[in-house]
Formats: structure tokens, sequence, C-alpha cells
């Protein structure tokens, strides 16, 4: 059920680099912690929801 993991919103590769997993607000008090990864084939950088 894990297979869009990773998949760039753009191009639809799913060749992609993790670039780290920072905490980011969402909204005035709310924090989220994301997976930002990096399409290796359009260079975009995007967030996806991070997993534990
Ligand atoms: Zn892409």
């Amino acid at each position: 059920m894990s297979e869009l993991k990773g998949t760039c919103p753009r191009c639809g590769s799913t060749n992609s680099v993790d670039l780290g997993n920072p905490t980011i607000h969402v909204g005035k008090t709310r924090q989220a912690r994301v997976n930002v990864r990096e399409c290796t084939n359009c260079k975009l950088v995007f967030y996806e929801a991070y997993e534990e």
C-alpha cells in the first residue's frame, strides 16, 4: 500500500532522494514532521507525510 511513497507530484517519477525529516510549522501553532524529497528527474523538491 506504499507504492506511491516518494513519487514526484509533477513528473510521477519514483526516483527521489531523501533530504531529511524536518519539523515544519502548519498554521500558527501546529507543527508537523515531514519527509523532504528531491526528484532526481525534474529536481522538484516536495514534501510528503512522515511516517515513523
Ligand atoms: Zn519529478
